[in-house]
């Protein structure tokens, strides 16, 4: 087991766990590549780089930083968190890692998918949290709207509520072989009168449901969270000045967090999020 382990190898995630090693703490940080430094093409406002730095040369840097404090870097999909008996379980595809704290830097995803009606139902049919509101859905009609191993999770913890599951694709390709029903028809609109009753696919034909989860691309920050019970405020996690949750041991920092989005407030929460996992580990010894 790790002391703390730190989800996300941008700024935020990679000063957290600088933080937190150099506090005598043991660190994992487990990153899935994928970074909003990455699409950067030129940093120019960030201190110290006098000619300014590309987006990707900073992302790798922080990376290299990290490993060279002989922390353990891993590149590893995390899709669900769970707390159990005040041990953190980290799932990723390979393996399911405990940690004492955990720091959540995912930065932020838009979560919501361009398709028409999508915002309409929100809260009405429309939901981001299978585990959260699955229960509403008993023995219902439900689809998952993605293609990726989020999708496929959330798919899971559904299919012994409700009574089907389809994957819809909205026109991308499935990642992997998988027992649910998959239709990769683009979808044209979501329809219902007062809550979601069908989804309509460009071709014009309509699929009759009670419900449609989106868990799109991987799973971001405030999915965990959600699932964790964490507060948000909007599609931010809600945190005190010391970049804690609602839930001890667990904490965020960065772009998740909202506010600033840039790499000074990700670096300035890292730190502060690394060192009061520290704190909080040592306490709880
Ligand atoms: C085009 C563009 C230009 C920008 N220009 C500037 C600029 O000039 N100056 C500036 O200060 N800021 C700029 N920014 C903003 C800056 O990039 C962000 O504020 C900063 O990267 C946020 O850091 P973060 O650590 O919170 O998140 P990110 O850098 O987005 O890092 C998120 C990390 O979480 C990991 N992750 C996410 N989900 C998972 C998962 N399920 N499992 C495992 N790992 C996961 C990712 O792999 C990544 O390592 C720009 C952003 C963009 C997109």
């Amino acid at each position: 087991m790790v002391d703390v382990l730190v989800i996300g190898a941008g700024p935020a995630g990679i000063s957290a766990a600088l933080y937190a090693k150099r506090a005598g703490a043991s660190v994992t940080v487990l990153y899935n590549g994928e970074s909003n430094l990455e699409k950067a093409h030129k940093i120019d406002n960030y201190y110290g780089f006098e000619n300014g730095i590309d987006g990707k040369s900073l992302y790798q840097a922080g990376i290299n930083q990290a490993k060279n404090l002989e922390i353990d870097v891993k590149q590893e999909e995390v899709f669900n968190i769970k707390k159990e008996n005040e041990i953190f379980i980290i799932e990723t595809d390979n393996y399911n890692y405990e940690a004492k704290a955990v720091i959540i830097a995912t930065g932020n995803k838009k979560l919501r998918p361009n398709i028409k009606g999508v915002l309409d139902f929100e809260g009405k049919g429309i939901s981001y949290c299978a585990i959260c509101d699955g229960f509403f859905y008993r023995k219902k009609d439900v689809v998952v709207i993605g293609n990726g191993k989020f999708a496929i999770k959330e798919a899971d913890d559904l299919k012994n509520i409700v009574n089907s599951v389809t994957i819809l694709t909205n026109g991308e390709e499935i990642v992997d072989n998988i027992s649910y029903t998959v239709d990769t028809r683009k979808i044209k609109e979501i329809h219902g009168e007062n809550k979601v009753s069908s989804i309509e696919f460009e071709d014009g034909n309509k699929m009759q449901v009670d419900g449609a989860f989106i868990a799109i691309g991987e799973a971001g920050g405030t999915d965990f969270a959600k699932k964790l019970g964490v507060m948000l405020k909007g599609d931010s996690i809600d945190v005190d000045e010391n970049m804690k949750t609602n839930i001890d041991g667990l904490y965020s920092c960065g772009n998740v967090n909202g506010g600033l989005l840039q790499v000074c407030k990700a670096t300035y929460e890292g730190a502060k999020a690394g060192l009061a996992a520290v704190q909080y580990v040592k306490k709880n010894k």
